[in-house]
């Protein structure tokens, strides 16, 4: 299977355990916002480890960037790349993908999640076209908050957040429930873009079903 080195050119911390990583791009290397590749350490022993990380550049940039959960409990490839510097290389393998932009919308998601939607919100932002569209962001506290005050500032009041392990007065507390998305979706006529843990999708996905959003406007993906 044909595969792409790049070398990584920065790294850091954007939450308690969610690293960003920016590598360079190869010449020509295309993608839709939206989409992932597998993605392997080289190093010995890892480079047959693949993974699914989603693009969260702009397709302008002249970097790639990821934005991934770490898990260090699983011993596996997010571990790995935690631990990887600037001048170590990753190998990038097929593109793909089933989030795309397909109009003005509501985006759900949960956690990590969150990836495909960092940069079609930013490609949105780079066009001047992120008028109608709103987040609704689930996680478990205030800390797990993903590029928090990227969002705030593209997006205000549309940027609405709700957390399942913390009581805040500013924010929605509990799991994603059918109310809490009729209450902050803006149409149910416009596509819903979702994504999440399976069990966050399959219940989001009932509750969209049962305020009567057609299912030709989901665009959905697991992770
Ligand atoms: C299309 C797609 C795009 C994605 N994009 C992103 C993204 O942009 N950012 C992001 O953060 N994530 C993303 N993900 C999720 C990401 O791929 C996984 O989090 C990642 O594969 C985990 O890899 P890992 O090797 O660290 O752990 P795993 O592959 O989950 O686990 C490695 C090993 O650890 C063991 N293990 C598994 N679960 C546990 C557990 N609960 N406790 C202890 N041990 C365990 C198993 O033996 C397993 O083989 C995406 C997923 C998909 C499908």
């Amino acid at each position: 299977m044909s595969h792409q080195k790049v070398l990584i050119q920065h790294r850091e911390w954007i939450t308690h355990d969610v690293i960003q990583i920016r590598t360079e791009r190869p010449r020509k290397f295309s993608f839709i916002p939206g989409q992932a590749t597998e993605l392997s350490v080289d190093k010995p022993g890892w480079q047959a480890e693949k993974r699914p990380f989603t693009f969260t550049n702009i397709s302008k940039t002249e970097y790639l960037e990821f934005t991934i959960k770490v898990y260090p409990d699983h011993h596996g490839v997010t571990k790995k790349i935690s631990e990887l510097n600037p001048g170590d290389a990753l190998l990038l393998h097929d593109v793909f993908g089933a989030i795309h932009y397909k109009g003005e919308g509501t985006f759900i998601a949960g956690g990590a999640g969150i990836t495909p939607f960092i940069s079609i919100l930013r490609t949105l932002k780079h066009e001047g076209k992120l008028k109608n569209n709103s987040l609704l962001f689930a996680n478990k506290t205030r800390a797990d908050i993903i590029l928090k005050e990227e969002f705030e500032s593209m997006l205000g009041h549309n940027f609405i957040n709700i957390l399942s392990q913390e009581k805040h007065p500013d924010y929605a507390h509990g799991l994603i429930s059918q109310h809490f998305i009729g209450e902050n979706m803006r149409s149910r006529s416009r596509p819903v873009y979702v994504c999440g843990p399976p069990p966050m999708i399959k219940m989001v996905m009932q509750e969209l079903s049962g305020l009567g959003v057609p299912s030709h406007l989901l665009v959905k993906e697991e992770f």
